[in-house]
């Protein structure tokens, strides 16, 4: 009994195999019971072929053995980015404008990888990391393959976001194969830069508990352990690492020392730069002399080098597209437009439609023009784009930090305007108000709830406190605050309309005939009845202070 019970337990426990076993056995007496029952020239026949069978067999097992492994080990799309050398890559420093601070730390980067073996004999902190931090189209890939070119050393270069996969482990050994790759090549090469784009993809602060993406844990740990090890290895391999989100949502351990340690901060580029940065794209394309490149630089605030690098792009098209091999100032117009406003579209508006707008978009237009203490208008339209019917194109003339109470007014002004041009003229207003009224609503709710702009002198920030922690008087008295700011501004406009009647009807009348103006005609007609900008700032070409990208006052 005792016996049968061990005997069924090791067979259940071993039944396959048991059942493999007794198969071989079977099959292997079968083919030998075969065998002997063939003729001696067809025994030999079959025996010759055994060798090959057993190889061909033999190749099977390793061919499944190492797709299964590789499998195992994250699959075969392995890393095989762009493993360039230097030559390749090609981006010197002269060919990075407009940031020239970072420009100079970048400098100070290759200074340091090619003195690399000097600093290690006086026994300084050698260079590992660098983090590079700022908006997208700033420059950050551009400048690290700069790095990479000055250097004289190959360039790969990766996404953060390709290492981070559904299946735990595949990341992290997709940056084990990066980093061998990286050696490989610093080994022939004398160093290498790794550069690793997003890098918040995976570097945001580690999570610990069990609903925490744990891959993105394995593939960091796994930079981090390799970067480590990089140290003690002491091959010239740079990390530079990108990101545009906040310096803080990087998790510590990546930003520690002998990791991403030092770090270049890239902005926007300020009027010189941008200057400078639309005069290297168009050095390569033909252009005629209407095109002029520092008024466009103070029209493209707020842009980026690669917008900027855009701009330039698509006016080669446009010019192109029109039969011309040579770009004209309309062609760039054209193409910041279509950039920014978007699209012309074709829908047929009624007469009344149509008219309305443009009355609309006048009020606008002559509210920034005439009220507003820094922006400037550059285009009013009445051709409709994306999901606008019409739209007046404002901008700040140079960049501002920070906003006074007359310009957040002036803001308020400008976005009622469209309003209170409907009521004048039509003692009705449309739908196309809303979104106005939404910029209006919240600058003034700031204001008061906010900044201690409110007429009735509550100061602090009341968004601090929870609601239900206010006393119903102050918030009664905070909400007619915002009333008051509102209702000021559009008095304020309505006085203004109401004075400038005759331009005003004369304006909606051009936009109606001429569907859009520019910046000149616009100029032109207020000038005609010797009105003129009370811009706070004069437009120099020699100033850099910059702000915040434009406010287009939309129907
Ligand atoms: P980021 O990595 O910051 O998102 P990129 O480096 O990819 O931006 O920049 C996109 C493109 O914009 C580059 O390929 C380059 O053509 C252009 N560009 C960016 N910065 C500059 C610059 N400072 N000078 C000239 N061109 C630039």
């Amino acid at each position: 009994m005792n016996y049968y019970r061990r005997w069924k337990m090791h067979f259940l426990n071993h039944r396959t195999k048991i059942f493999v076993i007794f198969g071989v056995i079977l099959l292997i007496i079968l083919s030998i019971w075969g065998m002997m029952s063939l003729e001696s020239y067809y025994r030999n026949i079959t025996l010759a072929q055994l060798p090959l069978s057993l190889l061909m067999a033999g190749m099977n097992a390793v061919i499944f053995a190492y797709l299964y492994m590789g499998l195992m080990r994250g699959g075969f799309a392995k890393v095989d980015k762009k493993s360039v050398n230097a030559k390749e890559v090609n981006i010197r420093f002269s060919d990075v404008m407009g940031i020239d601070e970072a420009k100079e730390e970048c400098w100070e980067v290759v200074r340091l990888i090619k003195d690399h073996t000097r600093i290690k004999k006086i026994g300084g902190k050698i260079l590992r990391g660098i983090l590079m931090i700022g908006p997208p189209g700033c420059g950050k890939t551009y400048l690290a393959k700069a790095i990479a070119t000055e250097a004289g050393l190959p360039f790969l270069s990766m996404a953060a976001s390709e290492f981070v996969e559904i299946f735990v482990g595949v990341g992290a050994s997709r940056v084990r194969t990066l980093f061998k790759k990286a050696r490989a090549l610093a080994y022939g090469f004398g160093g290498c830069v790794i550069f690793i784009d997003e890098l918040d993809a995976m570097g945001k602060n580690r999570t610990f508990n069990q609903f925490g993406n744990s891959e993105t844990n394995s593939t960091q740990n796994q930079i981090l352990v390799e970067m480590d090890g990089l140290t003690s290895a002491g091959d010239n391999i740079i990390i530079i690492g990108a990101t545009n989100a906040p310096e803080d949502s990087l998790d510590p351990a990546l930003l520690r020392p002998g990791r991403f340690d030092r770090k270049v901060y890239i902005t926007k580029p300020g009027l010189e730069g941008r200057e400078q940065i639309f005069r290297y794209y168009f050095n390569k394309v033909k252009h005629d002399a209407t095109v002029d490149i520092g008024r466009l630089a103070r029209k493209a605030i707020g842009k980026t080098p690669a917008e900027i690098e855009n701009i330039v792009k698509e006016s080669a098209l446009i010019a192109t597209r029109n039969g011309r091999d040579i770009v004209t100032l309309k062609d760039v117009s054209e193409a910041m437009e279509r950039i920014e406003l978007g699209v012309k579209r074709k829908i047929n508006m009624r007469d009344r439609e149509k008219e309305m707008t443009a009355y609309h978009e006048t009020g606008h237009l002559m509210v920034v023009y005439l009220l507003h203490p820094t922006d400037d208008v550059f285009k009013a339209s009445i051709i409709p784009r994306k999901s606008t019917l019409g739209v007046v194109h404002h901008n700040p003339t140079e960049e501002i930090y920070s906003h006074d109470r007359e310009m957040l007014t002036a803001n308020i002004k400008s976005a009622l305007a469209g309003y209170v041009a409907e009521k004048i003229k039509y003692n009705t207003t449309t739908s196309g108000v809303s979104s106005d009224f939404s910029t209006a609503m919240a600058i003034a709710h700031n204001m008061v709830w906010k900044l201690g702009m409110g007429p009735s002198g509550l100061v602090g920030d009341y968004t601090m406190i929870p609601e239900s922690e206010i006393s119903e008087e102050v918030k009664t008295r905070l909400n007619q605050d915002t009333d008051r700011v509102l209702k000021d501004c559009m008095n304020a406009v309505e006085e203004l309309l109401t004075k400038e009647r005759d331009l005003f009807e004369r304006f909606a009348h051009e936009l109606l005939t001429k569907q859009e103006l520019d910046y000149d005609e616009i100029e032109a007609i207020f000038s005609e009845y010797g009105k003129a900008n009370p811009r706070r700032f004069s437009i120099k070409p020699e100033t850099t202070t910059e702000s915040a990208p434009n406010t287009v006052g939309d129907k």
